[in-house]
This record gives C-alpha cells, sequence and structure tokens, in this order.
C-alpha cells in the first residue's frame, strides 16, 4: 500500500491534481472538502453543523474529520493505497491520521506540498467562485479567512512530517501537467 497527501493552502490546485494522481495510481481519493460538501448537499446533522464553519472559511472541528477519514478507511478495505487531500489540516488530525494507518499496519509514503504565492491563491479561488457554486470561494473575506486558517493551523502539519523526512515541496504555479509530472517524479523516487 502506498498512501500519498497532497498538501498545500487553498486553491493550490490539490483538487486538480488528485484527479489525475488517483487515475495513474489507482489510489482511493478522500478529500475531507468533497466529504463534507456532500454530508451539506444530503442535509445530514454533520452536513448542517460543519457548513456553520465552512461559510466563515474555519476549519471544522478534528473530532468531525478524523470521525469522517476513520469511517472511509474502514469502508476501503481493498484499496491499492489512499490519496488524502484536505487532511490531515491540523497537527492533531496528522497524528489520529498516523494512528488509524498504524491500525492497517502502513503509513504515509510521502507529504506532496504544492507551492503556490498568496496573490496567484487569490486569483485562483475568486476565479472559481464565479462557477464552482461554492459560497467560500466568491467572497473576498472567506477567501482571506481561510487562507490564514491555513497559516495558522495547517503548515504546521508540514512541519510534523518534516520530523519523519515526509516532505518535497513541488512547484503548484505553471500548467496542469507540468505540475503533475513533477508530481510523478516525486513519486517514483520513494514508491516501492
Ligand atoms: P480548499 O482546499 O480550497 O480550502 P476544501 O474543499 O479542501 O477546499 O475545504 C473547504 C472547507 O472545508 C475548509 O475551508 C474547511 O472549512 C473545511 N475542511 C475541509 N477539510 C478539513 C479538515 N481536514 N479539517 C477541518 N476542516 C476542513
Amino acid at each position: 500500500m502506498f498512501n500519498i497527501i497532497l498538501f498545500g493552502p487553498p486553491g493550490s490546485g490539490k483538487g486538480t491534481q488528485s484527479e489525475k494522481l488517483i487515475f495513474k495510481y489507482e489510489l482511493k481519493h478522500l478529500s475531507t472538502g468533497d466529504l463534507l460538501r456532500s454530508e451539506i448537499a444530503s442535509q445530514t446533522e454533520l452536513g448542517l453543523e460543519a457548513k456553520k464553519f465552512m461559510n466563515k472559511g474555519e476549519l471544522v472541528p478534528d473530532e468531525v474529520v478524523i470521525g469522517m477519514i476513520s469511517s472511509a478507511l474502514e469502508n476501503n478495505p481493498h484499496s491499492k493505497g489512499f490519496l488524502f487531500d484536505g487532511f490531515p489540516r491540523t497537527e492533531a488530525q496528522a497524528a489520529a491520521l498516523d494512528q488509524l494507518l498504524k491500525f492497517k499496519q502502513t503509513e504515509i509514503g510521502v507529504v506532496l506540498a504544492l507551492q503556490v504565492c498568496e496573490e496567484e491563491l487569490i486569483k485562483r479561488l475568486l476565479n472559481r467562485g464565479l462557477t464552482s457554486g461554492r459560497p467560500d470561494d466568491n467572497n473576498g473575506e472567506v477567501v482571506k479567512a481561510r487562507i490564514i486558517e491555513y497559516h495558522k493551523k495547517t503548515s504546521a502539519v508540514a512541519d510534523y512530517y518534516r520530523r519523519f523526512d515526509k516532505v518535497v515541496e513541488v512547484p503548484g504555479e505553471g500548467t496542469v501537467d507540468e505540475i503533475f509530472e513533477s508530481l510523478c517524479a516525486e513519486i517514483a523516487k520513494r514508491k516501492p
């Protein structure tokens, strides 16, 4: 099993690159953002609670997302590996993920960290807001709040994995295919 974390600030291209990576490496895509939006669409209790945080650009409480990931891992016992997208977003989530993977006798193979400058992130997010229908994308204040949350809580996740020498920084600007090639080259160096 080879498990990847695709890491980076909001708007860094995690969703786009995830689609290509899961196809090439036959991984199960676990995006907490997508899982939460599907809970909102189904109007579950969890979704209604999560929506309050998401619409403000704040992180949803750790126990909520950890619970979702734990069930997703349980529900995919035969996967060749997982691609985590938008998770973990706090150190507590990273520690919980390590524990969950340990139970499955596996671990994170690599953390691919997409590098994109702030100006470009804001541009991409507002642009996506024109068509995505995501309420957290078309409001400049919410976009800024998400980037602040990233610096305050999520960037520490990279430091956590740096301790285990698992982080590789990859340029997130350029064409979709160029970025994909860089990601694949890094995976090739680490994947058994
Ligand atoms: P983006 O990476 O563009 O911000 P996501 O779809 O990954 O988009 O996340 C959208 C929102 O969902 C976040 O702003 C946050 O409120 C919530 N969310 C997603 N993943 C997590 C997580 N792992 N922990 C806490 N909140 C999360």
